[in-house]
């Protein structure tokens, strides 16, 4: 039976919307290593990134303020949304019977379904600001397309959009949604960039891959100069815009009266892991919170954070982004095939990637079956039907639950649904068939990755 006295969801006013982002970097307990450029293997300079780039986006990846100002314009836009609710996931945790208290921060309330709007939105403003009309970028399979479709769309930029190809044939409502916003997509490997090309010339039946589609959007960017590029993901001005996840969600939790023990994303390329675990890493390396346990999820089929190697590497297959130091399985590595496009990134955040050797942070992988059990056991409970992303995030903070009941532990568990999963029902049509396996990735591919890695010196 219900008890109506019983909070569900934690709300904030839309004059709540933080101020300003958090900035890690002034707090980082290591220098933040240089990127490195591809064409010169030196040290990358602020002029060779204004080729892609705005000035003040380039300004704000290696800024050293704490915090930076939120314009007007994108509190504006983000209330489109925001603030997001964070909800206590009671049916799921009566489900589990654990004592432990699981709090999620959902932001599949956005337009495009995903946190990846709150950089969309703020990358297309500084782009416009700067006289830039024109987008370049690539997507997986739509979220990051689609969320940069909408920005352009609300603030009247052109977006045109590298769709990698098994995803642009297999998965066309993203495409639809990004067409309905007013932007172009082409499917990756594609005929009008050099790098598409070669890559059609060795393979003419190539699927595409993130890499890829990453360096058709660069490569375009690069030769127009009236067209920038723009990445969803690892970049830490990326990270950087969606703190504003984790800045609500420590205002939630405070409502709440409650602080967790531990803080928990899944990771593809780092963004929406960042963006609600950075205010709590601030917490943790100068607030006091030393024992606070903030986790990384990622796919077994892709354990960039668990089995990759923390070293220099590029950022996308045609070496021309830059240089990062990361954790990586090699820009030649080619992920099994899982439902969740979006943690197929062979690389990592360079700031998620510190903090991880520092043991700032953990990360863990988990296999794909138990995802989308933890999955539907959440939409059954909780009614919200994840992304199979999110599942990841889903299955570590029951994974944790579990455990806090084996221990006769109140636990306080914080994580953050990063999107919903209404464009990948094929997914669970897989699932509710039986047909969802566990994908094993072979040591060889792992070797074969990190074969590529370049030296840098
Ligand atoms: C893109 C995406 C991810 C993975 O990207 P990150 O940059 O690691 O956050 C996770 N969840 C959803 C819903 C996504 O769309």
């Amino acid at each position: 039976m219900g008890d109506s006295t019983k909070t569900r969801k934690y709300l904030l006013q839309e004059k709540d919307i933080p101020a300003a982002w958090y900035n890690i970097l002034p707090d980082l307990p290591a220098p933040f290593p240089p990127y490195i450029s591809p064409a010169t293997m030196k040290p990358i300079t602020p002029d060779e990134l204004a080729v892609i780039f705005p000035m003040e986006l380039i300004m704000q990846e290696f800024s050293p303020n704490t915090w930076v100002d939120i314009p007007g314009e994108i509190i504006d836009i983000y209330k489109l949304w925001r603030p997001s609710p964070l909800f206590r996931a009671h049916n799921l945790e009566k489900a589990l019977d654990t004592p432990a208290h699981i709090y999620y921060k959902y932001e599949g309330v956005s337009p495009a379904g995903s946190h990846k709007p709150n950089t969309a939105i703020a990358q297309a403003y500084y782009n416009k600001k700067a006289g830039i009309n024109k987008i370049s970028t690539e997507t997986g399979a739509g979220q990051w397309g689609s969320a940069l479709a909408l920005a352009g769309a609300l603030l009247d930029v052109d977006i045109e959009v590298f769709m990698v190809r098994v995803s642009y044939d297999q998965k066309p409502y993203r495409k639809f949604m990004i067409n309905t916003w007013g932007a172009k997509v082409h499917a990756s490997p594609s005929n009008l960039t050099d790098v598409g090309r070669k890559i059609l010339a060795e393979n003419p039946d190539s699927p595409g891959s993130l890499g890829i589609a990453i360096s058709e959007a660069v490569e375009v960017a690069a030769k127009n100069p009236d067209t920038n590029y723009s990445l969803g993901s690892v970049l830490n001005h990326v990270c950087m815009h969606q703190t504003i996840i984790g800045l609500e969600a420590q205002k939630q939790m405070e409502m709440a009266g409650e602080y967790p023990d531990v803080v928990i994303g899944c990771h593809g390329g780092g963004s929406n892991f960042a963006g609600l675990a950075l205010p709590y890493v601030r917490d943790k390396i100068k607030g006091g919170k030393s024992r606070l346990k903030i986790l990384a999820a990622e796919p077994s089929a892709c354990p960039t954070l668990t089995k990759g190697k923390y070293t220099y590497d590029f950022g996308d297959t045609g070496e021309m982004a830059p240089i990062t130091m990361m954790y990586t399985l090699g820009h030649k590595f080619i992920p099994t095939g899982i439902h969740a496009g979006g943690l197929r990134y062979h690389g990592a955040s360079p700031l998620i990637s510190l903090l991880l050797v520092n043991k700032i942070i953990e990360a863990a992988a988990f296999d794909q079956k138990p995802c989308f059990d933890s999955a539907v056991l959440f939409a059954r409970t909780e009614g919200i039907l994840p992304a199979p992303e999110s599942a990841h995030a889903i299955q570590a903070a029951v994974a944790e639950a579990l455990d806090a009941k084996e221990k006769g532990e109140k636990r306080v568990i914080l994580f953050n649904l990063s999107g919903h999963g209404h464009f990948d029902l094929a997914a669970y049509d897989a699932y509710n068939s039986g047909l969802i396996k566990d994908v094993a990735l072979p040591q060889s591919s792992i070797d074969k990755g990190l074969e590529s890695l370049p030296d840098v010196k």
